[in-house]
């Protein structure tokens, strides 16, 4: 859970499914498997676009459960949570 949190997330489609790409001058730079952006970790630190919250929400009054919006949206887990119970 841990490692998931300090991964970073894709700042193009904010989704959590990052891999390793090489270095780019000297910086570990990373590609997203769900839209295929490359990115640098540190350039900025990623929002996740309200509308992603809010359909978070909307699944969950659907009766989808946590860990399927999750998988659906591309979004970590415990993000999740954070989105449905904070109010
Ligand atoms: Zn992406």
């Amino acid at each position: 859970m841990e490692e998931t949190l300090r991964r970073p997330t894709c700042p193009h489609c904010a989704s959590y499914r990052v891999v390793k790409n090489g270095s780019v001058q000297g910086r570990q730079s990373y590609l997203c498997r769900r839209c295929y952006h490359r990115f640098l970790p540190d350039a900025k630190r990623p929002n996740h676009p309200p509308t992603l919250k809010h359909r978070a929400r909307d699944l969950y009054q659907q009766g989808w459960n946590v860990t399927a919006i999750a998988r659906h949206l591309g979004v970590a887990i415990p993000t999740v949570w954070k989105w449905i119970h904070r109010h």
